[in-house]
């Protein structure tokens, strides 16, 4: 059966228009699926019986199932889902209690963080996504349904506010499919997140950043950068091999001027191995003169991998270095530890159990 989500609008009006129904049958049915959160074909009321049983009958909603579903005391909230293949993906919804400007009052943000592909073929040598490589891109259809399942965990006052394309995989290396799923997020008929609160995080691969920069500079780019010189980086980013940082700040320049939105580079804090204030302050000549923002993510605990969260002290450090050379800094604060909301881990560790109990059984 057609997955209704991979192409909501090509699919639905020829089949409408083939039984007679009006072309606002489609509005129904996208105000349902992105208003109204609803579940099922059956909850669409305003649709005659009969037509919600042959739209059951014809497409599947959902392509996945929920494999679990866990809670920390911060609201953060993740979900393991199983695919129609049996590969497992993961997607988070942040809570945010400040209230954010212009945002969305007393509830404050909210943020879902999607994945783009089964694993991961970038290899960071510190990321849980990346340690059995990639299996395969998502489909449209399965990037879209992260957000609608994230959307109804939403209690009916709260509503979506920002999307971090920041879950397992390289967003950039599955474009063809992540730019229509983020077109119905952005759509005002859609979840009416508009694309300056949409961000997209890439490893940096040059020619997809130009492709994005051609097709729609609109979103905002994140570029993990996790080291200031290109042999540093070799050592934890294994693509750093064959990309320079000199092409990634070229197309990162390149992007920013089609966009005129602030870049944001991240970089991972690995105690004892780019966390020096030396490795701040090369970092800060590095991006000198870049309208840019430095997102510093202190490292989260994978386990069986040999890194380490830098302590609070050299933290502080990394930080004042970079703030002393003018550079605007954030540091990503933790949430979710006691779910394993960092990308990768929940699938990981749920693979580690089961494989745990197949050795016991
Ligand atoms: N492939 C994209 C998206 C990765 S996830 C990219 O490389 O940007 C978003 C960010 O989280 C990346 O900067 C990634 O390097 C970082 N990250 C992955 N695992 C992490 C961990 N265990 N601790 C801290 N940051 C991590």
């Amino acid at each position: 059966m057609p997955h209704l989500l991979d192409a909501i609008d090509a699919q639905l009006a020829p089949w409408f228009k083939a039984r007679g129904q009006g072309a606002y049958r489609l509005g129904q049915v996208r105000r349902w699926l992105f208003g109204q959160r609803a579940g099922g074909f059956a909850e669409m009321t305003d649709l005659p019986q009969a037509l919600r049983e042959e739209l059951a009958g014809a497409f599947a909603l959902w392509s996945s199932e929920i494999a679990r579903h866990t809670q920390a005391g911060d609201g953060t909230e993740k979900l393991l889902s199983t695919l129609a293949d049996g590969g497992q993906i993961e997607c988070v919804l942040l809570r945010d209690s400040e209230p954010s400007p212009g945002g969305r009052g007393r509830s404050g943000r909210r943020t879902i963080c999607i994945s783009t592909q089964v694993g991961c073929g970038m290899g960071c040598v510190f990321c849980a996504s990346g340690l059995e490589g990639v299996t395969r891109n998502l489909t449209t259809g399965e990037i879209v349904e992260q957000m609608l399942r994230l959307q109804r965990l939403l209690s009916p006052e709260e509503r979506l506010s920002h999307i971090v394309v920041m879950g397992m995989g390289e967003p950039l290396a599955n474009l063809d499919a992540l730019l229509p799923a983020l077109a119905e997020a952005s759509r005002e008929d859609g979840l009416g997140i508009s694309h300056r609160r949409i961000t997209i995080s890439t490893v940096g691969l040059p020619k997809a950043m130009r492709r994005l920069a051609e097709i729609d500079p609109r979103y905002r780019l994140a570029v993990s950068l996790h080291a200031p010189n290109d042999a540093l980086r070799r050592q934890i980013v294994p693509v750093a091999e064959k990309i320079s940082l000199a092409e990634i700040l070229a197309e990162a320049d390149h992007y920013f001027e089609h966009s005129g939105r602030q870049l944001t580079f991240e970089y991972v804090l690995l105690g004892g191995l780019n966390d020096s204030p030396a490795n701040a302050t090369e970092l800060a000549d590095r991006l000198a003169g870049r309208t840019a923002i430095v997102n510093v993510i202190p490292y989260n605990p994978v386990a069986g991998l040999p890194y380490r969260t830098p302590s609070l002290a050299a933290q502080r450090a990394f930080r004042q270095a970079l703030e002393q050379r003018g550079v605007s800094v954030h540091f990503r604060h933790r949430k979710g530890d006691a779910i394993d909301a960092a990308c990768g881990q929940l699938r990981r560790r749920s693979r580690v159990k089961s494989q745990e109990s197949r050795v016991k059984s």
